[in-house]
C-alpha cells in the first residue's frame, strides 16, 4: 500500500501485521496530503477528528498520555512518500514535551539530563521546521554555550546548561516570531503534521523528484509513532543488524549495538559498538527474540534485511527494516543462496544482482582496508576498472622497456594515441590528464582489461621534464615513483596500496548459467588479438562483434610497412608496402578465427585517418626520415597534406578504401585467406567483413562488389565451401536513413557503431565533450552521458529507423551493436527490446552484458 501509506508507513504497517514489535503509531495517508494542497493548505475537520481518535488509541496502547506531566508519551512525526526521498522532507522528534512534561519525563526515567536534552532538541526542530526559522539561529546559541564553557562536544553540556539553552531557544522564537513556543502537545502535533505536508513541496524535495524522475505521486504520508529510547539505563540499548553478512553474503547474522545509548551515539563513533553476537551473552532472551524477528522479516521480504532496533527497558522494538546494501560478491552469493533456499525463483535471483556491480568481481581490486588508509591525491574518470600499482613512466616505449626489465609500471600521459599500444599493453595501469570515457585510452584500456583513469583534470603532466604535479596540493611525482590507480572509481593514490585478486567463485558461475538460460540476445566481444578473444571467450563471449584492424598496424615492423604505404607516391608503391603487411594480417586473423572457433568473427576494414600512423614530435619525424630515407621536409609536407581540421569527419573508414582500394583489397585477401587456412584445419569459421563509416549506398556497393570478387575468387581457387558475410556499420546518421537501400545493395548484417552514431547524431565530439557533458547531466539536459548510456530517445530513434528499414527488406537481417554502449545494461535492455541479434562489448564487460540481457527478458515477462 505504498501509494497511500508511503514507503515508510507501508513498511511499518506490514511489520506490525506480521506481529513484529514496532513502536505503535498511525499513518496519515498521501490522499490527505493531496487534499491539504487542494484545500488551501488546510486539513479537513474530519481528518483532525480521526487524528485525535487514533492518538487516543495510541495512548491506550502505550499506557501513557501525550504531554502528561507525570509520565508523558512522546511521538515522532515523519514524512514518507511512495518513493524514498532520503532527507528531502521534514521530521520532528520528541513531540509532547513542554515545560511541565519535561519534568515528568525526567522523574519517570530518572534521567534529568536526557529529558532536558530531548526538550531542547524538540524546540530546535519545531523552530526550524514548523516556525521556519534558520537552523543557524539555534546553532549559534548552542555554539556560544559550548564556547563559553570551553566544551568540545554537545555531550559535555550539563542539565543546567540544557535548561538554560531551552530558555534561550524560547527567547529567540519570541524575538523572531513574536510567539511563545507552543505548549499544547496536540497543537504541536497538528502543526508538525502540516509542516511535513508543506515539506512535500519545499525546493529540495521538488528538485529531488525532478532529478530522480519521480512523477505521478500525490504527496507524502505522515507517520506519527511512539518514541522509544535506548538510553534509559543498562537494560536499554540500540543497534543495527543485517540478516546476512553484507560484505561476503554469508548467511550469518551480523551487526553492532550499544547498551544505554541512542542511535546517534553509534553513528557519532564516540563509543565503540559491540558485535551483536555479544548480546547473546549479555541478554540471551532478547538476543533470541531479535534473531527470530530478523528471520521472520527476511522470510517475509525474501531478501537480506538491514534492520534498526532499540531495546527500551528490556523490551525489543524494531524501528526499521529495509533491503540491505551489499558488495557485488555478497549480492551474487545471496541471490544464489535465496534461490537454493527456495525463498525466490531463479528469475528473481537473476534480477537481484546489478550487472554493473559484476565489474568489481572480474578485476583485481584494491584491498578495502589499505584503500581507506591510502593517500588519495587526485580523481579522474573511472575509464577502465581494476586496480594498478606501479612505477610512473611517461612514454609508451619506457612502459614496454621497464616491463621487459621486470618492473610494474603505471603509464602517465597527457592523452594516449594509437602508437602507444605496446606500452599500454605492458603497463599495469594508465593515467591520462585529458580525454573522456570514450577517449582512445579509455576504449583501448577497457578492451585490454587494463585499469585506466582518464581525464584526470586534477593533475598536470609535463611529458618533457617527466613530472606529474597535483594542482591542489602541489605534490610532484617523478619518473620511477609509485602510484596506485583505482579504475573503478577514478581515484589516484600516492605510493603502493595493497590489492587482491578477482574472486570468481562457484556462485558466480551458477548465476551466469541461469542468465544464459534466460537471455535471448547473443553476446559477442570487441577484440583485436587472439589473447583478448580468449579472455572474452572465457567470460562467455559468443563470437567477435568488432575487430578493429588498425590496432594490428602498430606492432613492431608493421608500423614501418604502414608508413611506407602512406608515404608512397603511387599505387604501385602502396601495393608493395601493403604486400609486406598481408602476411601479418593473415596471421592475426588466423589467430582470431582459431580462438573463436565455431562463432562469427566480424572484422572491420581500416577505420582511422592515416595521419594517426605518422609521428607528430620533431625527434620522431627526424628518426623516421632516416629510417625511410625520405627528407624531413618531404615528411613534414606529407604530414601537413594529411592534416584535417575535423579528422573524425574526414578521410577515414570506407572513404579511405574508396580512394585507396588497394588497402581494402589487401585486408579482404588476408581475411579470406586466413579463413580458408583455418577451415582447412577442419575448424568451423564464420568470417564477417564489415565496412565502416558508410553513409551512402554507393560507398557500400562499390566496396562490397570489389571485396566479394576477391573473396569468391579465393574460395573458388581453394576449392572449398566457405560461407562469409559482408555487411556494414551503421554509425553515420545518413546510413540509418538509407538502411533499406543498403540492404537492397546486398548488406547481410548491420552493426551499430554507437560511438560515432552518437558523435555525429548529436553533434558531440566523443573526444572532447566530456568536459561539459557533466554539466549537461547535472542540469538534466541529458539524463546520462550519451557516450556511456545510449540516448534512446535520439540516437535510439536513428537505430529504430535503421532496423525498421533494414528488416523491411530482409526480415532476417542480422543486427548487432559494437559501440561502447554494447556492454551497458540499460542499453542492452534497449537492444533486446528492439530485436537486435547480439550486443558486442569489451571482454571484461561480457558477463555484465549476459546478465543484463537475461534481466531484460525477466523484466519483459514480468510486464506481460
Ligand atoms: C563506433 O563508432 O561505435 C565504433 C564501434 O567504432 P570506433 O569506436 O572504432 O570508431
Ligand atoms: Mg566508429
Amino acid at each position: 500500500m505504498k501509494e497511500i501509506l508511503g514507503g515508510k508507513g507501508a513498511n511499518l504497517a506490514e511489520m506490525t501485521s506480521l506481529g513484529i514489535k514496532v513502536p505503535p503509531g498511525f499513518t496519515i495517508t498521501t490522499e490527505v496530503c493531496d487534499y491539504y494542497y487542494k484545500n488551501g493548505k488546510n486539513l479537513a475537520d474530519e481528518v483532525k477528528t480521526q487524528i485525535n481518535e487514533k492518538l487516543a488509541e495510541l495512548e491506550t496502547k502505550m499506557g501513557k498520555k501525550l504531554g502528561d506531566s507525570a509520565d508523558p508519551l512522546l511521538v515522532s512525526v515523519r514524512s514518507g512518500a511512495a518513493s524514498s526521498m532520503p532527507g528531502m522532507m521534514d521530521t520532528i522528534l520528541n513531540l509532547g514535551l513542554n515545560d511541565e512534561s519535561v519534568k515528568g519525563l525526567a522523574q519517570k526515567t530518572g534521567n534529568e539530563r536526557f529529558a532536558w536534552d530531548s526538550y531542547r532538541r524538540l524546540i530546535q526542530m519545531m523552530g526550524n521546521v514548523v516556525l521556519e526559522m534558520e537552523h543557524a539561529d539555534f546553532e549559534r546559541i548552542l555554539e556560544h554555550a559550548k564556547e563559553s564553557k570551553g566544551y568540545k562536544y554537545d555531550t559535555d553540556l550539563t542539565t543546567d546548561d540544557l535548561k538554560e539553552l531551552v530558555n534561550q531557544y524560547k527567547a529567540k522564537i519570541k524575538e523572531k516570531k513574536g510567539i511563545d513556543f507552543p505548549q499544547d502537545p496536540k497543537e504541536q502535533m497538528m502543526l508538525s503534521a502540516n509542516a511535513v505536508f508543506n515539506s512535500w513541496n519545499n525546493y529540495r524535495a521538488i528538485r529531488y523528484r525532478e532529478i530522480n524522475h519521480i512523477v505521478g505521486l500525490i504527496g507524502t504520508a505522515v507517520n506519527i509513532q511512539a518514541m522509544v529510547f535506548g538510553n534509559l539505563g543498562d537494560d536499554s540499548g540500540t543497534g543495527v543488524c543485517f540478516t546476512r553478512n553484507p560484505s561476503t553474503g554469508e548467511a550469518k547474522f551480523y551487526g553492532e549495538y550499544l547498551m544505554n545509548a541512542q542511535g546517534e551515539d553509534v553513528v557519532a563513533g564516540i563509543r565503540t559498538p559491540l558485535n551483536v553476537l555479544e548480546l547473546e551473552k549479555q541478554n540471551p532472551e532478547i538476543y533470541k527474540e531479535l534473531v527470530d524477528t530478523c528471520n521472520t522479516v527476511e522470510k517475509h521480504y525474501r531478501d537480506m534485511q538491514d534492520m534498526e532496533f532499540t531495546i527500551q527497558q528490556g523490551k525489543l522494538y524494531i524501528l526499521q527494516a529495509r533491503n540491505g546494501k551489499r558488495t557485488a560478491a555478497a549480492a551474487v552469493k545471496i541471490a544464489v543462496d535465496l534461490v537454493n533456499e527456495g525463498l525466490i525463483a531463479k528469475d528473481e535471483g537473476i534480477l537481484r544482482v546489478d550487472p554493473n556491480q559484476l565489474n568489481q568481481l572480474l578485476h583485481k581490486q584494491l584491498d578495502p582496508v589499505s584503500k581507506a588508509e591510502a593517500q588519495q591525491i587526485a580523481k579522474g574518470l573511472p575509464a577502465s576498472p581494476g586496480a594498478a600499482v606501479g612505477q610512473v613512466v611517461f612514454t609508451a616505449s619506457e612502459a614496454f622497456q621497464w616491463t621487459a626489465d621486470g618492473k610494474a609500471v603505471v603509464l602517465v600521459r597527457l592523452e594516449t594515441s594509437p602508437e602507444d599500444i605496446d606500452g599500454m599493453h605492458s603497463a599495469k595501469g594508465i593515467l591520462t590528464a585529458r580525454g573522456g570515457m570514450t577517449s582512445h585510452a579509455a576504449v583501448v584500456a577497457r578492451g585490454m582489461g587494463t585499469c585506466c583513469v582518464a581525464g584526470c583534470a586534477d593533475i598536470s603532466v609535463d611529458e618533457v621534464n617527466k613530472t606529474v604535479t597535483v594542482k591542489d596540493s602541489g605534490i610532484v611525482i617523478k619518473e620511477g615513483d609509485y602510484l596506485t590507480l583505482d579504475g573503478s572509481d577514478g581515484s589516484v593514490y600516492l605510493g603502493k596500496v595493497a590489492t587482491k585478486d578477482p574472486d570468481i567463485g562457484g556462485d558466480f558461475g551458477i548465476l551466469m548459467a541461469w542468465a544464459d538460460e534466460a537471455r535471448k540476445l547473443r553476446v559477442r566481444t570487441n577484440a583485436d588479438t587472439p589473447h583478448d578473444a580468449a579472455v572474452a571467450r572465457n567470460f562467455g563471449a559468443e563470437g567477435i562483434g568488432l575487430c578493429r584492424t588498425e590496432h594490428m598496424f602498430f606492432e613492431g615492423e608493421r608500423i614501418k610497412a604502414m608508413r611506407e604505404m602512406i608515404l608512397a607516391s603511387d599505387v604501385e608503391g602502396r601495393k608493395k608496402a601493403l604486400a609486406k603487411l598481408l602476411p601479418y594480417q593473415k596471421d592475426d586473423f588466423i589467430g582470431l578465427f582459431r580462438a573463436m572457433e565455431g562463432f562469427g568473427v566480424t572484422i572491420r576494414l581500416l577505420d582511422p585517418p592515416l595521419h594517426e600512423f605518422l609521428p607528430t614530435e620533431e625527434e620522431d619525424i627526424a628518426e623516421l626520415s632516416k629510417e625511410m630515407n625520405v627528407s624531413v621536409q618531404q615528411l613534414k609536407e606529407k604530414i601537413s597534406d594529411l592534416h584535417e581540421f575535423n579528422p573524425m569527419l574526414g578521410h577515414r573508414g570506407c572513404r579511405l578504401a574508396i580512394t585507396y582500394p588497394e588497402i581494402s583489397d589487401m585486408q579482404a585477401t588476408a581475411i579470406i585467406e586466413a579463413a580458408i587456412a583455418v577451415a582447412k584445419e577442419g575448424k568451423e569459421v564464420h568470417p564477417e567483413i564489415m565496412i565502416p563509416i558508410v553513409a551512402t549506398v554507393k560507398e557500400y556497393s562499390i566496396l562490397a562488389t570489389r571485396i566479394k570478387e576477391i573473396c569468391d575468387q579465393k574460395i573458388a581457387a581453394a576449392g572449398i565451401v566457405l560461407e562469409y558475410k559482408l555487411g556494414t556499420m551503421i554509425e553515420v546518421p545518413r546510413a540509418a536513413l538509407v538502411a533499406d537501400k543498403i540492404v537492397e545493395a546486398g548488406a547481410q548484417f548491420f552493426s551499430f557503431g554507437t560511438n560515432d552514431l552518437t558523435q555525429m547524431g548529436a553533434g558531440l565530439s566523443r573526444d572532447d565533450a566530456g568536459k561539459f557533458l557533466k554539466e549537461y547531466v547535472a542540469q538534466g539536459i541529458y539524463e546520462y552521458d550519451p557516450f556511456q548510456v545510449l540516448d534512446q530517445e535520439g540516437i535510439g530513434e536513428l537505430m529504430r529507423i535503421a532496423i525498421k528499414k533494414g528488416r523491411g527488406v530482409n526480415p532476417d537481417l542480422k543486427i548487432g551493436i559494437c559501440g561502447e554502449h554494447g556492454g551497458e545494461p540499460m542499453t542492452v535492455e534497449f537492444c533486446h527490446r528492439e530485436g537486435l541479434n547480439y550486443v558486442s562489448c569489451s571482454p571484461f564487460r561480457v558477463p555484465i552484458a549476459r546478465l543484463a540481457a537475461a534481466q531484460a527478458v525477466v523484466r519483459e515477462n514480468l510486464k506481460k
